[in-house]
């Protein structure tokens, strides 16, 4: 078991933005980020990926932590300035959402998407595309035709709004299947 699951398990709020309970750890966010205290030594660590065992202190907040989650909460909010959920953690971590020049692209890249299609639904209809600053999603317009219009069951887990508006577009480019 993660820290981060065992945390949920217990009750304990760790905040994240990529982990999912039917999805394999991504590490994408960064913002569950935890100090781990084991044989003497304090590290940070990324809460979904880090196991438990016997032993283990864990912080889930501090000055350090804190500081950390408001910095990741203000560059993401540059890319997703209206997301409630990004909005939420500004207020809980005082983050400046004005910090960082926007360029809502509306995607933080969390790839919920993406890795739900691929792993829960083994559809691959949703993808990254390009690289570095370049990297977005995009629907695949020949696998949404026949597997997407109706399926949607990756909304409710965007932060944001950017996949409903890549749905919308590759809808209105995609002819129907015949
Ligand atoms: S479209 Fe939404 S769910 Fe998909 S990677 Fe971007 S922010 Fe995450």
């Amino acid at each position: 078991m993660t820290v981060l699951g065992a945390a949920q398990s217990a009750g304990i709020f760790i905040p994240t933005l990529c982990n999912h309970e039917k999805l394999k750890p991504f590490g994408g966010c960064r913002l569950c980020m935890v100090e781990a205290e084991a044989g003497g030594r304090t590290s940070l660590v990324s809460a979904c990926k880090y196991p438990v065992q016997q032993d283990l202190v864990v912080r889930t907040r501090s000055g350090q932590i804190d500081n950390i989650r408001k910095v990741l909460t203000e560059q993401l909010l540059a890319f997703a300035p209206d997301s409630e959920v990004l909005l939420e953690l500004a207020r809980e971590y005082q983050a400046d959402k004005d910090r960082f020049a926007k360029e809502p692209s509306f995607c933080i890249l969390c790839g919920l998407c993406v890795r739900y299609c691929a792993e829960v639904k083994q559809r691959h209809g949703v993808g990254f595309i390009d690289r570095g600053a370049s990297r977005e999603i995009g629907f695949i317009p020949e696998i949404a035709a026949t597997e997407c219009w109706d399926c949607k069951e990756c909304f409710p887990l965007c932060p944001t709004s950017a996949l409903q508006a890549a749905f919308v577009l590759v809808k209105s480019l995609t002819p129907s299947p015949s």
